[in-house]
């Protein structure tokens, strides 16, 4: 907005002086982040199992529901993994303004990822050191959490009178795939762009980035097939695993080249997720593998079967069809090699890729409160593995979402994970002027 010649923009300079205000309330209010912040931490919502999806849930509630929203407590019954000893349970934390207007939500998932070893700290002990709150799930994503509810609080200490409405949710399962949590929210109408128009997802993504969205997976299982037979007359036998082999060998020869040398527009992070990639998970053929104790030695016979799991990563510019059909191809190419090959290609799980136009509302706002907040321009990337914009995008059909939270994301999942706490509040800043920008 430029100023009038001769004098400044009244709009502009009020709006300065609010964000002035939004930033000394979250200063003022760094100690209550860093308790929220350890509050959730202490309670530790491993997945798997699911465990204390119910308190954190509890922890949060009440919390907001000081702050005047109002509270669901919603289970995903029914949904993959959930049960009466693990019960997945979400919450949806609603404020209405005093007019009608937009609806601005922010999006955390409460799960964390077993600790494995090598931690020097209490991993839910919520250690404050060094301007760093120490413990799992303190990065990704409970920080997160934590820096969008004090954004909201402090938004509504300055600006009681706003448009539209604030929402908060905590989810369960983003670790396992969602499920029992956003995707099951979405099912339910929680994100129909009727009732929800700007999503921010506040997932470690560095205070300074937005991350548009991701690239799209698919995951199969390739069988090949052959004939059992006695293993000292491998000629009577047909070998699944030889059968394979030639599979993998074609994959050497011609598909990973060709996928390295597909390069897409979306700015992935890191580079080496700018190409079209392929994991091998897991190879398996023949005779099952015997528990370790097992002293025997194994029987001859000639594989049967022989099955590998791909992940398959793919770019906005290939289609699912065509990623599969690149597949189907290239079997078809080893069985012209080897007539008697039959094979099976089994889909497992697909999730198509998603970028949210670089002009869409949240991220212009997004970027401009950045360029406030920090006095830098806003980075974008693409994340090369999915979240739970998946299932906002896909099953609620809202386009207008983005991720963005404080944290590094290379300490999710390890040892002594950090967040910030300067990060932790500047992001809280990004996300109250956000908040101003679009409500009040
Ligand atoms: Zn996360």
């Amino acid at each position: 907005m430029a100023g009038l010649a001769g004098g400044g923009n009244p709009a502009q300079s009020g709006a300065m002086d609010i964000d002035a205000a939004l930033i000394e309330a979250i200063e003022a209010r760094r100690d209550d982040l860093v308790a929220l912040t350890q509050d959730m931490v202490r309670i530790p919502t491993l997945n798997p199992p699911g465990l204390h999806y119910r308190d954190i849930c509890e922890l949060l509630s009440a919390r907001l529901e000081a702050s005047g929203f109002t509270v669901e407590m919603i289970r995903a019954y029914g949904a993959p993994a959930d049960s009466d000893r693990y019960p997945r349970w979400n919450l949806v934390a609603r404020r209405e303004g005093t007019a009608p207007g937009d609806c601005v939500h922010f999006n955390g998932h409460h799960d964390v990822v077993e600790t494995g070893h090598g931690w020097t700290v209490d991993p839910f002990g919520g250690e404050v050191r060094d301007g760093r709150v120490y413990g799992r799930g303190t990065c990704d994503m409970k920080g997160g959490i934590a820096a969008s509810v004090i954004a909201a609080e402090a938004f509504l200490a300055v600006c009681p009178d706003f448009r539209g409405a604030i929402e908060i949710s905590a989810t369960a399962d983003e670790e396992s795939g969602g499920y029992g949590g956003v995707a099951y929210l979405a099912e339910q109408g929680y994100f129909d762009p009727a009732r929800v128009q700007h999503v921010i997802i506040p997932e470690p993504l560095n205070k300074d980035r937005i991350c548009l969205g991701h690239r799209g997976v698919w995951w199969a299982e390739i069988e090949t097939q052959g004939r059992i037979a006695h293993g000292s007359m491998p000629f009577l036998g047909d070998c699944a695993v030889r059968h394979m082999g030639a599979v993998l060998a074609e994959m050497e020869a011609t598909l990973f080249p060709l996928l390295a040398g597909k390069r897409t527009a979306m700015p992935v992070v890191p580079d080496g997720a700018k190409a079209s990639t392929l994991n091998i998970n897991a190879i398996h053929g023949g005779e099952p593998e015997q528990d370790e104790d097992y002293t025997g030695l194994p029987a001859p016979c000639v594989p049967d079967r022989c099955r590998i799991t791909i992940d398959r990563r793919f770019l906005i510019e290939e289609d699912i069809a065509e990623v599969k059909s690149e597949i189907g191809a290239l079997m078809e190419r080893v069985r012209a090699a080897r007539p008697e090959l039959r094979y099976e290609i089994r889909d497992l799980f697909e999730v198509q890729p998603t970028m949210t136009d670089r002009d869409a509302p949240i991220v212009r706002t997004v970027e401009a409160a950045i360029t406030r907040v920090l006095d830098r321009h806003a980075e974008f990337v693409v994340s090369p593995g999915t979240y739970d914009q998946k299932h906002i995008d896909r099953i609620g059909r809202l386009k207008n979402c983005i991720a963005y939270g404080p944290g590094i994301l290379d300490l999710a999942h390890q040892p002594d994970e950090w967040v910030g706490i300067d990060d932790m509040a500047d992001a809280a800043k990004v996300m109250a002027l956000t908040l101003r920008e679009l409500l009040a």
